[in-house]
């Protein structure tokens, strides 16, 4: 980083400041500004992505422009009620004094971003911060030039530098970002660099929201409708590649149904994608991997999982070249296998057999928290099994991905997938400084209790333990 972030970062200060008697009308322009500018380059942002991960413009549509601009225009709805302090009642031991919580902008902050979903993943915490009334810095992945470009073309068009601005660059600027003394760190990436950001962000004493990753797990019961699960699971496994946070990891499916399973996980791929290798690679609905290196990593994993036992029961062929790594599904992979315990992040889903649902919900706890904890099933009494007996940042019961576009709901992790959340009124606080304001009423009971004491305070603050709340 030169100079110039730093300064950006300085001229930010007295917009940061001005920014905290925005009202929401004001806000509520920038962002209706922000789906305006993003709408006028949606063919621009489609040719982006495909240029970036090769994806089919309606999955572009789907993963990308929905969900942000379903962000954008649900804090837009609701930004006047978010933002209206909270009355909060008087305690026993506070009586004549009114307290109400006033939403404040924390200032000036950071937003990191992966790779993965380069649009959604920048301006959907860019609509949070703003909707707070922040100023920001977006340092979106430097693996994405082409939409990169377009999203600072947006936020050029909607921002001055000294309100919202774009930096460019890798690791050595995200580093240099790091070290300025920002009031809050918005991270969406790999646990890995989550640990850096965290210890980065400690020396300013900087709150941080960490949207991480991680394996998350799917269950599929013996009482599951295989046909739907199938069909969901392979979506989003597949969608981007296996390149989401979110998506099923790997596949538990009871030891009864776990060929029927297979055969529709099979077959669902054949008919979305194509019967064989050469049709799947002209495919323009499946999209590659981001670049060379993590297509040859992927492919990696799917060999080592081979050699330590593990069967292809669907595709495990890959082409580092042309960034393709083919939908594939694996069975029987062992434990100590690499795929059993790293992020795959790509279109490869091992499917182990389970006996015993108890078994599996050990394996689970003994692992990191997963960002998403996935159930097909019939039986509600397996639900609330794994409901109580697990934890994850989600938990979704016959269905993936759509937690993402529930803007109502919290969207995190739990410790190693992610500390803090996102959306709506969720990501709104995440940004936001929620400040403690109390003020006296006419009568304070606290007068009657001031020393110095004697026989009838103390008769009165023991009659407090009685009756405190
Ligand atoms: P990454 O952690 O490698 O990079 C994310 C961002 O951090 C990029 O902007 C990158 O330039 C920057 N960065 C890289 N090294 C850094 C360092 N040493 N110091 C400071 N910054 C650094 O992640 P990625 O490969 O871009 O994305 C994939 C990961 O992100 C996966 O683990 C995935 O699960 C996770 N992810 C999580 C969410 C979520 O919402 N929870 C969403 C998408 C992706």
């Amino acid at each position: 980083m030169d100079d110039s972030a730093a300064r950006l970062f300085e001229s930010q200060a007295a917009t940061a400041l001005r920014l905290r008697q925005s009202t929401a009308a004001q806000r509520r322009l920038k962002l209706t500004q922000l789906v305006d500018a993003t709408l006028e380059r949606k063919d621009a942002l489609l040719e982006a992505a495909s240029r970036d991960l090769s994806k089919h413009p309606t999955e572009t549509i789907l993963t990308e422009l929905l969900p942000l601009l379903g962000e954008a225009k649900h804090a837009i709805a609701k930004l006047k009620r978010w933002m209206k302090p909270h009355r909060i009642s008087p305690t026993m031991a506070t009586l004549g004094t009114t307290s109400r919580v006033m939403y404040q902008p924390k200032g000036r902050c950071l937003i990191i971003s992966p790779w993965n979903y380069p649009l959604s993943l920048s301006l959907g915490p860019l609509v949070s911060a703003v909707a707070a009334g922040n100023t920001a810095i977006l340092k979106p992945s430097e693996f994405t030039p082409h939409t990169n470009r377009v999203v600072a073309d947006i936020i050029k068009a909607v921002f001055a530098s000294d309100e919202v601005a774009v930096v460019e660059g890798a690791a050595e600027t995200a580093t240099a970002l790091l070290s300025l003394p920002f009031d809050h760190i918005f991270f969406t990436g790999s646990p890995a660099v989550g640990k850096i950001v965290m210890a980065a962000a400690a020396r300013n004493l900087t709150s941080v929201t960490l949207e991480l990753g991680g394996k998350s797990p799917v269950i599929v019961d013996a009482t599951a409708d295989l046909r739907s699960a199938a069909e969901h699971i392979i979506w989003g496994k597949m969608v981007n590649a296996g390149q989401t946070c979110i998506a099923p990891d790997y596949v538990y499916v009871h030891r009864d149904v776990a060929d029927r399973f297979v055969d529709l996980c099979r077959s669902t791929i054949a008919q979305r994608y194509g019967d064989s290798d050469a049709a799947i690679k002209s495919s323009p609905d499946f999209p590659r991997m981001i670049h060379r290196r993590h297509a040859e990593r992927v492919a990696r994993l799917i060999d080592e999982a081979v050699q330590a036992g593990g069967q292809i029961a669907c595709g495990g062929t890959a082409d580092a070249d042309s960034r393709y790594v083919a939908p594939t599904l694996l069975r029987d992979v062992p434990p100590n296998a690499q795929i059993r315990t790293e992020e795959i992040f790509g279109p490869v889903l091992p499917i182990l057999t389970f006996d015993s649902l108890d078994t599996i919900i050990a394996e689970i706890n003994a692992a990191p928290k997963p960002l998403a904890l996935y159930v097909w099933s019939k039986s509600a009494r397996t639900v609330q099994a794994i409901e109580t007996n697990t934890s994850s940042g989600s938990l979704c019961v016959n269905l993936c991905l759509q937690q993402f576009a529930q803007h109502n709901l919290p969207f995190g992790g739990v410790n190693t997938s992610g500390i803090g959340n996102a959306h709506g009124l969720f990501g709104f606080k995440a940004f936001s400084h929620e400040r403690a304001v109390m003020s006296a009423g006419p009568l304070s009971a606290l007068e009657l209790l001031f020393p110095p004491y004697n026989a009838r305070k103390r008769r009165l603050s023991d009659l407090l333990i009685k009756y405190v709340t």
